[in-house]
């Protein structure tokens, strides 16, 4: 692989690489802006709930296929051990509207499966986990060895601190549903990771996958100032690229459709705070003197896609 140098802010080695859907090494730059990797940070720009904003480096699009991706990006062994070593207590402080978020998956889920052994790859610190409990028997598989034992330590649930590269305590086993949400545009190489969870597949089991959608109209919109750019993500699928994907490799795909989610006016106002000052603070001050703090609303965006797809 080809090293080179580019501008980044911090030190880790980055390399390029080819398209991880059609292996080619064509591609325009999309967006590019100094680099932030996150992988030397403590917790930094690998968080859920990180505002690392505009320290995305450069993303491509392929000139063949059209998927975008970071190029060039951290090496693997430098990501690896980001998602390893990483902690965010933050997280954990939307506990309730993350709960509620895994029951709007599960809802889609269950219009394809309802039971069964179900396993989830990035599983953090188990709300999902947890919420697919009533239905299912659960496996987690979660990088980074400190949510791997939050989650057994607050839901007991089978959670092992493995990544899908060396998934060892699950080899030989098979499951009816592998999820990962908020998880593909992180991987390394989603092909494997795609082809990875159809081995641990039952014939005919599900994949559900939730990712942003670099198709959506407000990532159009927003173009280099897109909530969905962020150092941690390395690759940006549309509904196209994700649909060529999974048929690509095994699938047939039962359904995409955008994806809502939960959270209080608070968190929502906090997503805004990297955007113009004069709407943070006008929208900021409406939802103080309304008193809504700490009240739940589901927004839709239109810009994260949800994808169930099943074993050919
Ligand atoms: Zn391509």
């Amino acid at each position: 692989m080809e090293k080179i140098d580019m501008e980044q802010v911090s030190s880790v080695t980055l390399e390029e690489l080819p398209c991880n859907l059609c292996g080619s090494r064509e591609s325009a730059v999309l967006y590019q802006r100094p680099y932030l990797t996150p992988h030397d940070q403590k917790v930094g720009a690998f968080a859920a709930t990180t505002d690392e904003f505009l320290n995305y480096g450069r993303i491509v699009s392929c000139l063949k296929c059209g998927l975008c991706y970071t190029n060039p990006r951290p090496t693997a062994e430098a990501i690896l051990s980001g998602y390893g070593n990483y902690v965010d207590e933050s997280y954990l402080l939307e506990s309730s509207s993350r709960s509620i978020n895994a029951h709007l998956s599960l809802n889609t889920i269950r219009r394809f499966t309802s039971t069964g052994k179900l396993l989830e790859v990035g599983s953090s610190v188990g709300y999902f986990l947890n919420a697919a409990r009533t239905d299912f028997e659960v496996t987690g598989l979660e990088p980074s060895r400190w949510a791997a034992e939050e989650a057994r330590r607050r839901f007991k649930v089978e959670c092992y601190p493995e990544s899908l590269e060396n998934p060892s305590s699950i080899q030989g086993r098979s499951f009816d549903v592998v999820a990962m949400s908020d998880v593909v545009e992180h991987l390394l190489d989603p092909k494997s990771a795609v082809l990875s969870c159809r081995n641990f597949l039952k014939p005919g089991g599900i994949l559900y996958l939730l990712t942003p959608d670099i198709g959506s109209l407000s990532a159009k919109l927003m173009r280099g100032y897109w909530w969905g750019l962020r150092p941690a993500h390395i690759y940006y699928f549309s509904r196209q690229t994700m649909t060529q994907m999974l048929m690509g490799n095994g699938f047939e795909i039962l359904t995409i459709k955008s994806f809502g989610r939960i959270f209080s006016y608070s968190y929502w106002l906090s997503r805004l705070k990297n955007y113009p000052k004069s709407v943070f603070l006008t929208v900021g001050g409406v939802i103080k003197a309304l008193g809504l703090e700490n009240k739940l609303v589901y927004i839709d965006t239109r810009d994260s896609m949800e994808i169930c797809a099943r074993k050919r």
